[in-house]
């Protein structure tokens, strides 16, 4: 392995990746799994083959997103006007720079697209029809908006319409599958991406935590990486990402850090969620109070795949 930095120790990257926190469906648990595993690998041979962290979080995220099981690109929910509103952002541990995008309704890879402005623009966040209009000058694929409805996202969204729009109790259920991942490179440099459709059913133009810096994700080399998944309402309340780095700054593992984030989120909001961590070093924090956690993630050479729920059901 190569040590650059100079820090003494030879860099292994690590990488794990997540497809949302929430009651999933049986039906739905196998494609869960299987996605976050093909995530992982794609997202695994970009480190191994010496990309950099930004590389990998954006290749596996894109995996994700074409990958219909999910609430992000193709398969994402539908708003209660029945249309497709897609949200992403990438940030870079190395510089702190980041990009975002925010209703997007075209763009096939949002996560793509939030590294273009990250990498292209002199901005951090673009939203709605400026954020599709830079997709376009920039040569990104771009897609008609119904072309990511998916038939079981269809159906849910008629089955609800005919029973009306009750409020919803946040405590209870959970809204979604969103994806992230979080990487740490051979240079010793972290990343991050999140990607979602929201939440099912949301109001259109309604923004959850997943763009937004430091709530649904963060990085930074000199504490660690947090994607979140979850509702967005109460992610944001505690800004969970930015704060689990925090944590880990202050000398926390990574799995004290992602247990003391869910334990705020669960002590000051009403809402769930799950986190996956890496720390400065490489190591592994995941944890979530929602009945289940897709995820996969790669340590040392060996990649544990595909898992629903972390081993001891800690937060459950
Ligand atoms: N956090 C996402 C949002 O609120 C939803 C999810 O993670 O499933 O938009």
């Amino acid at each position: 392995m190569l040590n650059p930095g100079g820090r003494g120790k030879s860099i292994l990257p690590a990488l794990i990746v997540h497809g949302g926190a929430w009651d999933i469906p049986e039906h739905l648990q196998q494609d869960s799994i299987e996605g976050c595993r093909k995530a992982t690998r794609r997202g695994w041979e970009v480190l191994t083959l010496g990309g950099s962290a930004v590389d990998a979080v954006e290749a596996a995220v894109r995996v994700l997103e074409d990958d219909p099981t999910f609430d992000a690109g193709q398969g994402a929910v539908l708003t209660c006007a029945g249309a497709i509103e897609l949200d992403a952002i990438i940030m870079d541990g190395s510089d702190l720079n980041l990009g975002a995008v925010i209703g997007v309704q075209r763009v096939r890879n949002p996560v793509t697209l939030a590294r273009v402005v990250m990498t292209e623009s002199e901005h951090a966040i673009l939203a709605g029809e400026g954020a599709e209009a830079f997709a376009k000058r920039s040569g990104l694929d771009l897609v008609p908006n119904s072309g990511f409805a998916v038939e079981r996202e269809k159906q849910r969204w008629q089955a609800k319409r005919a029973e009306g729009q009750p409020r919803e109790d946040l405590s209870k259920g959970h809204p979604g599958d969103t994806v992230g991942a979080v990487a740490l490179d051979l240079s010793g440099h972290l990343a991050v991406a999140t990607s979602t459709g929201g939440t099912f059913y949301k109001h259109p133009g309604r923004v959850g935590d997943s763009p937004l810096v430091g709530c649904g994700a963060y990085a930074d080399d000199w504490s660690g990486a947090v994607s979140a998944t979850g509702r967005g309402e109460s992610l944001m309340r505690v800004v969970i990402s930015k704060s689990v780095c925090d944590l880990m700054y202050r000398g926390m593992t990574a799995q004290e850090a992602a247990d003391a984030g869910i334990g705020l989120l669960a002590r000051r909001t009403p809402g769930q969620g799950g986190l996956i961590v890496l720390g400065k070093r490489g190591d592994i924090g995941i944890a979530h109070n929602t009945p289940y956690l897709a995820h996969a993630y790669v340590k040392g050479n060996e990649i544990i795949g595909g898992v629903l729920k972390i081993p001891d059901g800690r937060h459950t």
